[in-house]
């Protein structure tokens, strides 16, 4: 759907002439093709901060083809030289401070893990405010830290809750240049699993995610992390996929090597099948609300594939109404679809064994879900009953390597966000970091990016793909 501001050149030139008051957002860079084994391939990366996870950078960055310029000096550059030699990468230092005149970056990486208190926040603003204008379009940063639940002292977690408030802040003074800023907490011992999720944030796949906080932990087992075609030989089941965001995911995921399952109603055989032909995927067709659904569902799997690998619950309806107005039967299908049907589905292949170790279960929330919506109580019943479903569910299926997340899309250009009203519609649009709306395929990027081996470090959570967006809980 075409968004004036983002699409229409003279509305653009004529908002700057006319100096209006109001932000013209910056084209989104997407990624294009599957995962390749070096997305930073050119681009310069700013690091510093603190030393604990020095080693853990250099030889991710280096791995990811990046140019790095090290905030520091020659003994903080050391590991960066050691990593970056095999890859052929040039390193440079640069002393703390005022930025040289030549140097412009593609995306800031600050280790904050050795944060012990408050006056130690100001690293970040040494670290950052030098390079604020010299971050190129589509910029990204990162900011790593420890959970602050995990912290030895009131201190310390109240430094590490910063580095959560400060990122936020960042993302929102940063989004109008189409870039993004995003937190990592990692857990002690759970370093080696940082890779796979500064992949993701440092490359364009996640274009639309910005001002979100990351968990990485050691609770689910898993080591085993491809860099490219990270989803060769597994089995998905994709509900909704006959269009929207399901279409697009699906086609995501078969290019990064998966078998897709596509499930969507009867009545949508047609785009069903055309989705899962070009992708040389499979259809299933069922109505997940159908008492005999989760049954059906698992002897398919079991039958055809011996069992599923990854389940993306992602058919949705809503069913709006003032609650005042709202029929009965409004409320129940809302809550069925996207909630007691998702419950019932799940419960059933982790029962029977359909569920594989080391799968993956990710669940489709909404920000306007969790957020509050005027006249979607139902709606947020459903969405924010997701995101309790996959806390309750992740401790659970942890020691089996399963991890159990949640995504919740904030404003996506879909047939669902084009019947708005047009002043709504802009509104929501504009009411984020990035100033638009995303697409699709942004919320398959991050599915994808949750479905991953490498993406072990994260269960029980929930994913925003919002483009920042100023409402949510
Ligand atoms: P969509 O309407 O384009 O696609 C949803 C698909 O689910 C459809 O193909 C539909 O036939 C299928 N479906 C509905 N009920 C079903 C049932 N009982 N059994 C089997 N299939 C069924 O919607 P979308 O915008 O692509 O949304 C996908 C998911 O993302 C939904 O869960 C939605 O709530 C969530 N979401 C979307 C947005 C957005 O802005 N588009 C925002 C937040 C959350």
């Amino acid at each position: 759907m075409s968004d004036l501001l983002l699409d229409n050149e003279q509305a653009r030139k004529l908002i700057k002439t006319l100096g209006l008051p109001l932000p013209v957002p910056e084209r989104l860079r997407r990624a294009k093709g599957p995962y390749e084994e070096r997305p930073l391939e050119g681009k310069v990366v700013l690091v510093g901060g603190h030393s604990a996870l020095r080693d853990t950078l250099a030889a991710s960055l280096a791995k990811m083809g990046a140019e790095p310029v090290v905030v520091g000096d020659e003994d903080d550059a050391k590991p960066f030289r050691r990593a970056g030699e095999a890859w052929g990468r040039p390193v440079r230092v640069v002393a703390p401070g005022e930025a040289p005149e030549d140097v412009r970056v593609d995306a800031m990486v600050y280790d904050g893990t050795g944060v012990r208190g408050p006056d130690e926040l100001k690293g970040l603003y040494e670290f950052f405010t030098p390079y604020m204008r010299k971050l190129n379009k589509g910029g990204r940063c990162v900011v790593i830290g420890r959970p602050a639940a995990l912290a030895g002292t009131h201190a310390e977690s109240a430094a590490a809750a910063g580095l959560e408030g400060f990122t936020r802040s960042l993302g929102k003074e940063v989004g109008a240049n189409g870039s993004t800023a995003n937190s990592v907490f990692v857990e002690k011992g759970a370093e080696g699993r940082l890779d796979a999720t500064l992949r993701f944030l440092l490359s364009p796949r996640s274009a639309f995610v910005t001002c979100q906080p990351f968990n990485i932990s050691k609770d689910a087992k898993g080591d085993e992390a491809p860099t490219t075609q990270p989803l060769e030989g597994k089995i998905v089941l994709l509900t909704g996929a006959a269009r929207g965001i399901g279409e697009s995911t699906a086609r995501i995921m078969a290019a990064e090597g998966a078998h897709v399952v596509c499930l969507d109603l009867p009545r949508d055989d047609e785009p069903l099948s055309k989705v899962a032909r070009s992708i040389g995927g499979s259809v299933l067709l069922a109505d997940i609300t159908d008492p005999d659904a989760p049954e059906l569902i698992c002897k398919e799997l079991k039958e055809r594939f011996g069992g599923v690998d990854i389940v993306v619950h992602n058919a949705g309806i809503t069913r709006d109404k003032l609650l005042a107005n709202m029929k009965p039967q409004l409320w129940d299908m809302a809550v069925d679809v996207n909630l007691g049907a998702v419950i019932r589905i799940t419960e059933k292949m982790v029962s029977n064994g359909v569920l594989n170790d080391g799968g993956r279960v990710i669940c489709l929330s909404s920000v306007s879900g969790i957020a509050g919506n005027r006249g979607q109580t139902n709606y947020s019943a459903s969405k924010a009953g997701i995101v309790g479903f996959v806390q309750s569910l992740a401790p659970q299926l942890a020691a089996r390597g399963v991890t159990v997340n949640a995504i919740a899309p904030g404003f996506i250009e879909t047939r669902l966000t084009s019947a708005m009203p047009v002043g709504i519609r802009e509104g929501a649009r504009r009411l984020s970091a990035l100033g638009q709306g995303g697409h699709p395929e942004d919320v398959g990027q991050a599915i994808t990016f949750l479905s991953t081996p490498g993406a072990v470090g994260i269960t029980g959570s929930v994913l925003r793909v919002c483009g920042g967006a100023l409402v949510g809980a």
